[in-house]
């Protein structure tokens, strides 16, 4: 391909790390190396966390069950996931993408779009970014490898970063974009899952090229005015999304609908404070803090009220969110009913390494304390591959949950 390396239309840089948590073994155990190797637990109700580029050999992938994987590779050498480990290195890539643009938008722990866009004059172009941040991650690292993906937009940086795996970089060429989105099965399309190729199959549309062709009316009429614009766009490589403020993730909650209705006190402590100690592990594992509390409360008339409080210094501590969710759960006039879904959840979600303003009461040192602590017991916990070590204020049996008998906390994600 010749290709100008300064064309101002490659704005975003889509980077992801190779087979990260695999790597990440092998980089501190080099005597794993070129071995197929799988982080997981090889337990019966265990999955595959991610498996080295050897053992795909086998048909081993992410979220395999791991009787399937031990099945298709029974040599395979298994590894707990090091959750504190992996965060350490993804806070060095992030850093390093962010020596070539303040503008990223982590999408997991070890992938992320680059705006580029404002970098491209500093550092001679695109391209120089690409090799550049090759570069710079093999180093900071000690060697591991992160594929890029280069291109006018998200959607298409994201699909070239997957096309030359391991240790790639792949430049979409502005002028041929349609060459290579053509040939491309439709579920290489950002949202295309399982349901929706299937759907697309059944009337004979299997590539891209199919959806192209076939008219933006009739997935009007198959799919409704939004999804088949957005396929549409897509189809044709456009993607005019931008670069959020906060990264990928508004928010984090989690909430439950009690087999028998509760009342306030024990009952909604206990709740609470299982709530904000799940809210608090995903906050830090997602290196976030949040500014603002949510409570969600629906009564035995299915009245529903939410409440939420916005902190002047953004929180990540279990405390703080159990006390502020409490606090805010006494505001609310129960009138006698009992409670029958309670929800907690955290917003305005900010990086966790942006500066926290000193406060005069030294609340910050003990938040950080808190931190600390907590962040040890996130470390035994990923040592150990188990839930047994908590809190003491969660010693105690967990309530009674959901109803049906499962336990039915979901934790959601909005995708910017
Ligand atoms: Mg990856």
């Amino acid at each position: 391909m010749d290709l100008e390396t300064d064309d101002p239309r490659w704005k975003v840089i889509h980077a992801d790390m190779d087979a990260f948590f695999a790597a990440v073994e092998v980089l501190d155990d080099p005597s794993l190396k070129g071995k197929p190797l799988v982080i997981g637990y090889p337990g019966p109700r265990g999955v595959v966390s991610t498996a080295s580029y050897e053992a795909r050999k086998f048909g081993i992938h992410s979220a395999m069950p791991s009787t399937e994987a031990l099945r298709r590779c029974p040599d395979a050498i298994w590894r707990s996931p090091r959750g504190r480990r992996y965060g350490e290195v993804s806070r060095m890539i992030m850093e390093v993408f962010r020596e070539f643009t303040p503008t990223i938008e982590p999408l997991s722990v070890d992938e992320a779009f680059l705006d580029i866009s404002g970098s491209l004059k500093l550092f001679g172009g695109a391209i120089c970014i690409g090799k550049g941040i090759r570069k710079r991650v093999f180093e900071e690292t000690g060697g591991l490898t992160v594929s890029i993906g280069i291109a006018p937009n998200k959607f298409l940086a994201k699909l070239a970063s997957d096309l030359d795996k391991p240790d790639g970089m792949t430049v979409v060429d502005p002028d041929r974009i349609q060459e290579l989105l053509d040939p491309l099965p439709v579920k290489k399309i950002w949202g295309v899952g399982p349901r929706m190729t299937h759907s697309l199959q059944e009337i004979g549309l299997n590539t891209i090229s199919d959806l192209r062709r076939v008219g933006i009316e009739l997935l009007q009429r198959r799919f409704g005015e939004n999804s088949a614009q957005r396929l549409w766009n897509l189809a044709h490589g456009q993607d005019d999304r931008g670069f959020g403020e906060g990264g990928p993730t508004k928010s984090i909650s989690t909430e439950n609908t009690f087999t028998k209705d509760i009342s306030r006190g024990t009952e909604s402590d206990q709740f609470l404070r299982k709530a904000a100690e799940e809210i608090a592990e995903s906050l830090r594992r997602q290196e976030w803090r949040a500014r603002t509390l949510r409570l969600k409360v629906r009564l035995s008339s299915f009245k529903t009220y939410t409440r939420s409080k916005t902190m002047d210094n953004p929180i990540v501590d279990a405390a703080t969110l159990y006390q502020t969710g409490r606090n805010l759960l006494e505001e609310i006039e129960l009138e006698g009913e009992g409670i029958r879904l309670l929800g907690l959840g955290a917003a305005g979600l900010v990086p966790a390494d942006e500066p926290i303003q000193n406060t005069l009461f030294g609340e910050d040192t003990a938040n950080r304390k808190d931190e600390k602590v907590t962040r040890l017991l996130d470390q035994a916990k990923d040592d150990q591959g188990s839930s047994l070590l908590k809190r003491g204020s969660l010693v105690s049996p967990p309530p009674e949950t959901s109803r049906g008998g499962r336990h039915s906390a979901t934790k959601e994600k909005d995708e910017a």
